[in-house]
């Protein structure tokens, strides 16, 4: 009878794993170093190994293995090959063909932020809906689209980069994606803290986040805590951003709920003061059910999530 399930999120600097059984509970949670030597050809390796070894320490037989689901930082598509991860040196081939030739047990593969928007559905901030758009608010912004229960991927595994929906026309410098005014480019971490240096140098007004050497999101946020004005403004701009981005998706997408996540949303509810009336003004009647949370799985959501594609 097959009892346990990993999951696996590939980044570009570690591995984290995670040992899960039937019943969502994580037995063994650990990480690997991403060894991104000769094009990233180790890494499949280096994880099926690490998996290999828990396995015999645990002395579990592969019969009891359900699967190992995995995320990974590029367009993945619905039968988990990959179009090219950049940070890994990665091409294009078919992940589950290549692990379960190195570890002889079912594997799936899907989008790293895909994959995660699947963890925040069946153990996290989505617990209970069907129909979400998972937000993380990180270095960039990513985006988890779930319909019916299921992950969607699109038609070459780039299906929910909300980070790149385009908001401003008036844009000079350049997102990382090459395009100019990128949702991401004001509502990431780095957004908010780039919509903070130019707030700042607009003039001389007093504020607390004068006095430091680089404003970052969590400052700001800090800030408009104490009811700084100047933070109170670039908080408000950021909301404009988010919340006119968010009202886009919910028009295509119709979701139950928005989950926020990344290291922006440790802030915590603040934001969806600022994001909550911009996003409801402009989203459509019919879709206006929707609603706000925080995810709630944190840097376990991509192992979540792995795991959850055996075990949801
Ligand atoms: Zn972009």
């Amino acid at each position: 009878m097959s009892k346990y399930a990993f999951g696996v999120d590939i980044g570009g600097t570690t591995v984290k794993l995670g040992l899960f059984d039937k019943e969502a509970n994580v037995l063994r949670k650990w990480e690997v170093i991403t060894s991104k030597e000769c094009g990233g050809t180790k890494i499949l390796p280096d994880v099926a190994e690490s998996i290999l070894n828990v396995m015999a320490e645990m002395k579990i037989a592969k019969e009891d293995v359900i699967g190992v689901g995995v995320g990974v930082p590029g367009p993945v598509d619905a039968k988990g090959t990959i179009n090219k991860a950049v940070n890994l040196g990665w091409g294009v081939f078919n992940i589950p063909e290549v692990l379960e030739g190195l570890l002889g047990v079912p594997v799936k593969a899907g989008n790293d932020a895909n994959v995660a928007a699947v963890g925040e559905m069946w153990q996290g901030g989505g617990k209970g809906y069907k129909n979400l758009v998972v937000v993380t608010l990180g270095t960039g912004i990513g985006g988890g689209i779930i319909v019916d229960g299921e992950m969607l991927t699109g038609s070459r595994g780039a299906a929910g980069e909300i980070g790149h929906i385009h908001v401003n026309d008036e844009e000079e410098e350049a997102c990382g994606c090459g395009n100019k005014g990128c949702l991401e480019q004001y509502g990431s971490a780095t957004g908010i803290a780039k919509l903070a240096a130019k707030r700042l140098a607009k003039d001389e007004m007093h504020s607390v986040l004068r006095n430091k050497p680089f404003v970052s999101a969590k400052a700001v946020f800090d800030a408009v805590k104490e009811n700084d004005p100047v933070a109170i403004e670039i908080a408000e701009e950021f909301g404009d951003y988010l919340g006119k981005g968010l009202a886009t998706i919910a028009a295509v997408v119709n979701p139950e709920v928005f989950v926020i996540g990344g290291g922006v949303s440790k802030a915590g509810e603040i934001l969806f003061k600022y994001i909550e009336p911009v996003m409801m003004k402009h989203t459509f009647h019919g879709c206006r059910n929707v609603e706000l949370k925080l995810a709630t799985l944190d840097n376990d959501a991509g192992i979540f999530g792995a795991a959850a594609l055996f075990l949801m």
